[in-house]
């Protein structure tokens, strides 16, 4: 059964009485445990889309609804996580997780929420660094206690608008890895229903199920492509295999087509 449903939603922003169309007519489905990304040009309406489905921002036209029942504000059933850490300055590490808990698990007592965040953060490597602010924290491990965060709400649905978007190079491919291992079976209760969103081919294929592309101004879904690649993944692995090449050079092409398309040229120089 499919746990989220966007049906020909549509988006529009008025700014000093002007209407502007940030998504049209966008209709997909996220089934239950399913690993959807949504990729596409920066300006396209993803952050748009996340944030109706956090339930922040409700639709111009259309409906969402999660299991079955129409989504009219946010809920205890999603965690959502940022590009920017979004952690409370003030509180520790353990403690911005234990709050975190503490929203979605109404009533749970202190020592009982403090254990759920060591439990976390120690999935997530930082079991030593607990006791630290998020200014004493890199931005990496920063995201790295977002994630230990949202995990510990043990929410049904995670939301993660472009989480890796901020962090250099070398520690995105490590927290990359370190969701994909955590999703693919190795410390969550079980296997959340994801929409993460990104700009980054690679990133959405090593992570997806389903791809969802799309195309702006306004915000469409351009093309749904299934990743079909054996779980567990290993980057390493399947960097290397011939389809992955192919199946990359698909996608790029796909993507830039779109551009093409868009900007009515017949050349796109890289
Ligand atoms: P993305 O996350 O894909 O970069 P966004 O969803 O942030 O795209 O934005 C889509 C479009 O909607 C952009 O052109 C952006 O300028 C516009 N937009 C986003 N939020 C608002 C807002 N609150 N008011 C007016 N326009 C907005
Ligand atoms: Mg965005």
């Amino acid at each position: 059964m499919n746990k989220i449903e966007i049906q020909n939603v549509t988006v529009n922003y008025t700014e000093k009485n002007k209407s502007f169309t940030a998504l049209e007519d966008v209709s997909f489905s996220v089934g239950t445990g399913e690993f959807v990304s949504v990729i596409g040009t920066s300006g396209c309406g993803k952050s748009t889309l996340l944030s109706i489905l956090e339930g922040i921002n409700a639709p111009s036209k259309g409906t969402i609804t999660i299991d079955g029942k129409q989504v009219t504000g946010t809920g205890t059933d999603r965690g959502v996580v940022f590009q920017h850490y979004s952690l409370f300055p003030w509180m520790t590490a353990r403690n911005n997780v234990a709050f975190g808990v503490k929203q979605i698990k109404k009533g749970i007592s202190k020592t009982d929420r403090l254990n759920i965040a060591d439990e976390f953060l120690e999935k997530v490597g930082l079991e030593n660094f607990k006791n630290k602010y998020p200014s004493q924290l890199s931005g990496g491990m920063q995201q790295r206690v977002a994630i230990a965060r949202v995990l510990a709400m043990d929410t049904d649905i995670l939301l993660m608008d472009e989480p890796f978007g901020a962090i250099d190079a070398k520690n995105r491919t490590i927290l990359q890895e370190l969701l994909l291992n955590l999703w693919e079976g190795g410390g969550i209760q079980e296997k959340k229903t994801v929409v993460f969103v990104t700009h980054d081919i690679d990133e959405a294929i090593l992570l997806s199920d389903r791809i969802i592309m799309m195309s702006g101004s306004p915000g469409q879904v351009y093309k749904e492509i299934r990743v079909d690649f054996d779980r567990p993944r290993n980057r390493a692995k399947l960097v290397q295999t011939r389809e992955y090449g192919a199946f990359r050079n698909e996608l790029l092409s796909l993507f830039y087509s779109d551009i093409v398309n868009k900007i009515g040229g017949s050349e796109v120089v890289l």
